[in-house]
């Protein structure tokens, strides 16, 4: 069936990712849904469509629900920068919590993640501008460099991971901009096109046999003997197992996860195209960037090289409209200060899933599958999880995970996380500036 393209946001360029302009979403709300399935996966990002197409290869019925249209929260937002989650980790504070053998196993299981992405769009031949091209993550304070070249020496030690450190001296190679200190490059980290990578690994889903169906929010799932009933807003489907893979966008369903997730709002801006050579002199290998500010910005040209993606944090008031996003804008320019004024052609956000250890989660509550928490770093390691949580529904130990045992904590005031956020983020950001 032909489905009917959607921005869910509208054509408006301030909420409509520019992801969604080569790869729209589709509805998925035409047909009716099952009333009987063996896996009912609540949540069609990365994380459900990877376990979907595992399932269905494994000849599993899948029945895939999203509460919107598949892919329309953070899996078709984000920057389509790819890393192995390794770099959200202090190689020696991860050492001195966990353990020398548990954080090498961690660090390890990043490592494979990173791989893992890369080889299943070779293989799979997923067109979605898949390229390595390597990550340089800027110091934003000269102290930092030191540090950072520490904990790259750790990561190479415990997980083998190769990089190299850039004095400010010689960052020009790398970047058109004097704010960094130096920094180091992760020559394997990649970038891809978030919304036609989304798209291609929900094809492949459904061409195994996936049943894919978009606007049927699950509101309950309750015990029925040895299995579940989800009860969506378009009917209800039996099902033997459930995996609940919700991340940001986490709300009531499963108690147990609404108290173990805390919703961080992220945005991007999208230049309008830039003069030719522009690119060239800021971006000259075309990477993907970051920096090690605690309020961090990441960025990247468009995949056709004409436009700069900048992203970061807009709390509380300042997201969602044009004026909300000038302060991506400015925070740009104090970076590359020959873009200040530059035309800007729009702006979206989106929802990140944080958890209250930093550390994403898998697992299995009251019978129920779940896995999320990536802290926003989930290309590579939402894709993994949905791997694996498939893995663990059939019973296959391919299953397993260094992650397997790791408590998933929650706070005595949870509840207030999400409204504490801005107040965080405020005294980060004064933080950052002393
Ligand atoms: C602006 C932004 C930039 C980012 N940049 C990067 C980046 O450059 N690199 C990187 O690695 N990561 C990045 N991330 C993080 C990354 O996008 C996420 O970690 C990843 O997409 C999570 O995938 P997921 O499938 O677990 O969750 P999501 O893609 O968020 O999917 C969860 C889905 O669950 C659905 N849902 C929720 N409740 C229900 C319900 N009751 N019933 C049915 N469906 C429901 C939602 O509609 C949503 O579609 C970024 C995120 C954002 C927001």
């Amino acid at each position: 069936m032909t489905e009917q393209a959607v921005s869910p946001g509208g054509t408006d360029p301030w909420s409509t990712p520019y992801w969604w302009q080569a790869a729209p979403r589709q509805r998925f709300d035409h047909a009716p849904l099952p009333d009987r399935a063996d896996v009912v996966i609540v949540g069609a990002g990365f994380t459900g469509t990877s376990a979907a197409l595992v399932l269905a290869r494994a000849g599993r019925n899948v029945v895939l629900l999203d509460s919107g249209a598949p892919g329309q929260g953070a899996s078709s937002r984000n920057g389509g920068q790819v890393g192995s989650g390794n770099q959200k980790f202090k190689v020696a504070a991860l050492i001195a919590q966990r353990g020398e053998a548990k954080a090498t196993a961690l660090l390890r299981e990043g490592t494979a993640m990173l791989g893992h992405i890369g080889d299943l769009i070779t293989r799979e031949g997923i067109a979605c501008d898949y390229t390595i091209c390597g990550r340089f993550r800027g110091c934003v304070r000269p102290e930092h460099y030191d540090a950072m070249a520490r904990d790259m020496e750790d990561l190479r030690r415990v997980a083998g991971v190769t990089s190299y450190m850039v004095p400010k001296a010689e960052q020009r190679r790398e970047i058109g901009s004097d704010y960094y200190h130096g920094g180091s490059v992760l020559p394997a980290d990649a970038s891809l096109h978030p919304g036609k990578y989304h798209g291609g690994l929900l094809d492949l889903a459904r061409a195994a046999g996936a049943s894919v169906h978009g606007f049927a929010a699950a509101t309950a799932i309750t015990r029925d003997g040895p299995g579940f009933v989800v009860t969506t807003a378009r009917g209800r489907i039996a099902t033997r197992n459930v995996i609940v893979a919700t991340n940001g966008y986490t709300g009531d369903l499963v108690p147990h996860l609404r108290r173990r997730m805390v919703t961080v709002h992220s945005a991007i801006i999208a230049s309008e195209p830039l003069a030719p050579g522009v690119i060239d002199r800021l971006m000259p290998k075309r990477r993907v960037y970051g920096c090690t500010a605690r309020v961090f910005h990441y960025f990247r040209p468009s995949p056709d090289g004409t436009r700069i993606l900048w992203g970061g944090r807009v709390g509380g008031a300042r997201r969602g409209d044009a004026q909300g996003y000038r302060h991506l804008a400015a925070e740009m320019a104090r970076v590359f200060p020959e873009l200040a004024g530059a035309p800007i052609a729009g702006g979206w956000s989106g929802q990140i899933g944080y958890t209250f250890d930093d550390m994403p989660h898998l697992g299995v509550v009251d019978g129920i599958h779940y896995a999320l928490g990536y802290c926003g770093t989930g290309v590579s390691r939402a894709t993994w999880f949905g791997d694996k949580i498939a893995k663990k529904v059939l019973g296959d130990p391919d299953g397993a995970s260094a992650f397997d045992d790791l408590i998933f904590p929650s706070h005595p005031f949870w509840f207030a996380a999400r409204s504490a956020v801005p107040w965080v983020e405020a005294w980060y950001r004064l933080r950052d500036s002393l």
